[in-house]
């Protein structure tokens, strides 16, 4: 890319159309989808409605599949006809930075006349921008005799929303002023309030006792049934055009979610023969752990499910072999130039929103340490299909070398042998209530994706 020439330079008025519609595409996603939960329930009928099919015992060696784990990590499948070819690989994460409600939740406060909920942060969050705004609550919760409850509290404009309150700066010379910025708020503290009425007759408890029958009475719950509960505190409300020129999208969670989506997407417009697959996983941002997370075998049993339900004879030599020369893109989102913190980042090697799919060659901290880096052939492969594709797309890295870290699920896939590497639109406010994209990299990061497959 010429210096003086940025991305939205280099788009025709028919691109500018595809970008808008994506983008529409796009903000009806990310607006009503929070949690991980969501996002499988999301892609299924995504995935259905364009003919795909659960991954069952017995299936054709040519068709498209799904394959859901715990509703909380899915694969979708396309078979090109030979399940021991190489598969072209992308994979997300759904999980994002919020706030989990504590299995024991209920915190009565008589003394400030609330009711709170406790919470467990979950991911990389700075506390202080999760307090005074609006809070929604997203999860399921299991009764004593095994109902599964969905709740999503605080979206429609009916709804009640919730907040952490914050300390007003007329106090707050001390308690807060004389700590570091990021210490301002501690974990412990992250109480939201939940309710502030109290039962009539009643006299201990009675705060507590007004909300648990409400509770009881709108969504059949008890209090023993937090302890059987997925939910999650989420910032409230839609996603919004941002600019006044609207060129950018702001909205949680879309570290990952818009890669998941734009996977999604991409595998469902294809039109190559081979095998692929889309791999969503959870966990990401707590370390890929646990059997949602990508440190799980998870993409080797969607290997072998798919050699096995398809009556493939094969060996494990075969396995290794379709690991060892499938390629794989871990699409996850990367951080674009912060304009008021240009210091941590190495202007030379830093993504900038609106130019492009950021290609990441590697992740990691200090010395590349914990790192996946992709090798010189396979970023040449890649940049001759997305050169051949008309794609915008550009390089960086996270930050300047000392500055900090992070990682991706990309180590997790080389482990098993498989050529991988990072590529995802740049984001501004990473891991924020509030994320910055570019509708431009949002297009180029679907045609990226679409290539690949296609390629
Ligand atoms: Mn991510
Ligand atoms: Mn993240």
């Amino acid at each position: 890319m010429s210096k003086d020439q940025v991305g939205w330079d280099k788009l025709n008025d028919g691109e500018i159309l595809e970008v808008e519609k994506i983008s529409r595409e796009y903000m009806r996603f990310i607006s009503t989808v929070k949690t991980e939960r969501e996002a499988v329930k999301f892609f299924k009928e995504m995935a259905e409605s364009k003919g795909f099919k659960e991954l069952t015992n017995n299936i054709s060696k040519k068709g498209n599949y799904y394959l859901i784990k715990n509703w909380k990590a899915m694969a979708l499948i396309k078979l090109g006809g030979n399940p021991l070819e190489p598969y072209k690989i992308l994979a997300a994460h759904m999980d994002s930075p919020r706030l989990d409600v504590k299995p024991n939740p209920i915190d009565e406060d008589p003394d400030s006349r609330t009711v709170l909920f406790k919470t467990h942060y979950y991911g990389g969050i700075k506390k202080y921008q999760w307090v005074s705004r609006p809070l929604a609550i997203h999860g399921v919760v299991m009764t004593k005799d095994g109902k599964k409850i969905e709740i999503a509290v605080g979206e429609n404009e009916e709804d009640p929303v919730f907040s952490i309150p914050d300390l007003l700066p007329h106090l707050a010379r001390k308690v807060q002023g004389e700590k570091k910025l990021l210490e301002g708020f501690e974990g412990e503290k992250l109480e939201l309030v939940v309710s502030h009425r109290p039962e009539k007759d009643e006299k201990e408890g009675r705060f507590k006792k007004y909300l648990l029958n409400l509770l009881k009475e709108k969504y059949g719950i008890e209090e023993e049934d937090f302890y059987t509960a997925d939910l999650e505190v989420v910032p409230a409300g839609k996603a919004r055009e941002v600019g006044f020129d609207k060129s950018m999208i702001g909205a949680y969670g879309q570290d990952d979610k818009i890669c998941a989506f734009l996977t999604v997407k991409a595998i469902l417009d294809s039109n190559m023969e081979g095998n692929q697959i889309v791999i969503l996983f959870d966990k990401e941002e707590i370390g890929s752990d646990g059997n949602v997370g990508a440190q799980s075998n998870l993409i080797e049993y969607t290997i072998v499910k798919i050699l096995e339900s398809t009556g493939t004879q094969y060996t494990y030599g075969n396995l290794l072999e379709i690991m060892h020369n499938s390629k794989v893109i871990s699409a996850d989102v990367g951080a674009a130039l912060n304009p008021l913190f240009k210091e941590v980042h190495d202007l030379k090697n830093v993504g900038r929103s609106g130019d492009g799919v950021l290609i990441m060659k590697y992740t990691g901290s200090g010395g590349k340490y914990s790192a996946s880096e992709a090798q010189a052939e396979y970023l040449s492969e890649i940049k001759r299909i997305l050169d051949t594709n008309h794609v915008l797309y550009q390089y960086g890295l996270l930050g300047k070398v000392d500055e900090g870290g992070g990682g991706t699920v990309a180590k997790y896939f080389a482990q098993y042998g498989f050529q991988v590497v990072d590529m995802g639109p740049g984001l501004i406010s990473m891991h924020s209530p509030f994320e910055l994209v570019s509708k431009l990299d949002v297009y180029s990061s679907y045609k990226a994706y679409l290539s690949f497959l296609n390629f």
